[in-house]
């Protein structure tokens, strides 16, 4: 793959001139989304939204896991933190995606992967204090359903002592279609 990339990245060279945009998002807005690789080439045309327009940030199920909700500390909140006192974001919006791998994490897989990997569930478990396997499915971010995590994040990014108040909206993306649904209009906040 890697050869892939570089073999790609030289024809890109010799056909592609980027234009040269400001690294401050012109709609002084970031996204929180999924990794998910059916959101490539979809996400923004669903959207409407050009390079240069808004920050992407992506997550695994474009959560914060439980463990780390508490403080709101973690690096989805470190990197929006960035993204508003460095970069001019006034606005956060959360778009989770239907048919999202987290919303159906099966402890049985994730455990016996790992171990087909070379990693210990079990010593993880025991030297991380996560208790058992659930405490290793809330680790990994995994959650019931997609619409109650959207809403989760939203109210994590919004009481985190570590950033403003500011719009936060929540949304739900149609991963096979691009439809979007209201789970948080910011409290019409938004524009
Ligand atoms: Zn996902």
């Amino acid at each position: 793959m890697l050869q892939e990339i570089l073999a790609n990245n030289e024809r890109f060279l010799q056909n592609t001139t980027v234009p040269h945009v400001g690294h401050a998002p012109r709609k002084n807005t970031a996204l929180v989304t999924c990794m998910d690789c059916r959101l490539v080439n979809m996400f923004e045309p669903a959207l409407g939204l050009e390079r240069g327009d808004v920050l992407e940030l992506r997550t695994a199920g474009a959560t914060i896991s439980s463990p780390d909700r508490p403080e709101a500390a973690n690096d989805l909140i470190r990197s929006l933190a960035g993204g508003i006192y460095l970069l001019g974001v006034r606005q956060v919006i959360v778009v989770g995606h239907t048919e999202c791998g987290l919303s159906k994490v099966n402890p049985t897989v994730l455990t016996a992967t790992m171990q087909a990997l070379g990693v210990d569930p079990d010593k993880l478990i025991r030297e991380y204090g996560l208790k058992d396997v659930n405490g290793l499915v809330e680790w990994i971010g995994a959650f019931k359903e997609v619409h109650m995590n959207v809403q989760e994040v939203v109210n994590v990014i919004r009481n985190s002592p570590f950033l403003p108040k500011l719009p936060v909206s929540g949304l739900v993306i149609d991963i096979n279609t691009g439809k979007l649904t209201i789970v948080d209009d910011g409290g019409k906040a938004t524009k």
